[in-house]
């Protein structure tokens, strides 16, 4: 089907990159976002792959970057492929989530054009990308230095999200609820249900959230005939992990934090699940798990304020 973004028009079977004039530097510097469009000869349902929400958020930049190197999307069957490997071009480059004057993109939908920066890339999103999506994934990290282990979160009553969150077969899923003014809120408003998938922390690659988002995003696209299937698409070994209850594990005291166990491993009521010391190995406080269940999520920074957040842990459903 014949597509039209920011004034172009991608005919079916066209592949084109688009650059979405978001605004400029303080030196004078346009910003523009590069849109990615794979047109199929075919019609078919359009998918958007987005990456850099949080400008931060490096393992969504990467896991885009690489499916658009490796020409996964370069031979679309049916349908149409939409790439934004990063989408907040000014958190990239101050190596931060948010915006220079501290605004979330994911709290700014749906934006506007004559706004705050945030508000601006939310509106060119909301009214160039959207309108043109049936469904999509959304590729995040853990913030600051809180690593996830890799997930999707889909959106509660939602079928069809939940329906593309067992396609794509991550190690652990379970539902989350909508955020006030976010992204998947705006488009789940619209009818177009959106994935959010999480792995890794914050400026730093993790190999595993990187290929399991891959593979991930090729089983949903194979899935719906977009693309052909891939052997990189087959089903994960270990079945994918529902989780309910979902608890963080905060430190009662503050110090230095040591874990004892791996991300994404099953834990027992009452295991010692880390420690929290003073620099001079004087005092040791013991972290338990609460109850039997899953981390998903490891505080990978040493030191600890208390109540700040150590583990993230769920129940098996
Ligand atoms: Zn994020």
């Amino acid at each position: 089907m014949t597509k039209t973004i920011y004034n172009t028009t991608i005919l079916p079977g066209e592949n084109k990159v688009i650059k979405l004039p978001i605004g400029s530097l303080p030196t004078g510097t346009p910003i523009k976002i590069p849109v990615y469009v794979f047109n199929g000869k075919e019609d078919g349902p359009t998918v958007l792959l987005q990456g850099g929400l949080h400008g931060d958020e490096i393992n969504g930049v990467e896991t885009c970057k690489r499916m658009l190197v490796n020409e996964y999307f370069t031979n679309v069957k049916k349908g149409c492929v939409i790439v934004i490997p990063l989408l907040n071009v000014y958190g990239f480059i101050h190596f931060s989530r948010d915006l220079p004057d501290g605004k979330d993109v994911n709290r700014s939908f749906p934006g506007s054009k004559s706004g705050s920066l945030a508000g601006r890339i939310a509106y060119y999103h909301t009214h160039e990308i959207l309108p043109h999506v049936d469904f999509g994934i959304d590729f995040h990290t853990g913030g600051a230095m809180r690593s996830n282990y890799p997930q999707i979160r889909y959106t509660p009553n939602c079928s069809e999200s939940n329906k593309l969150a067992k396609v794509f077969n991550a190690p652990i899923q379970f539902e989350s609820n909508l955020i006030k003014k976010s992204f998947r809120a705006i488009a789940e408003k619209q009818g177009i249900p959106i994935l959010i998938y999480e792995g890794g922390e914050s400026m730093r690659f993790d190999e595993l959230s990187i290929n399991e988002g891959i593979r991930g995003a090729l089983r949903v696209l194979a899935k719906y005939g977009i693309i052909d299937t891939h052997s990189l698409a087959t089903k994960n070994k270990n079945k994918t992990i529902y989780l309910t209850d979902r608890k963080w594990l905060r430190a009662r005291k503050g110090g230095i934090f040591t874990s004892n166990i791996n991300n994404g491993e099953g834990i027992e009521k009452d295991q010692v699940l880390g420690y929290i010391t003073d620099a001079y190995g004087n005092r040791s406080t013991v972290v338990k798990a609460p109850f039997d269940g899953y981390v998903f999520c490891i505080n990978n920074h040493p030191l600890v304020n208390q109540g700040d957040a150590l583990f993230h842990i769920g129940v098996r459903t």
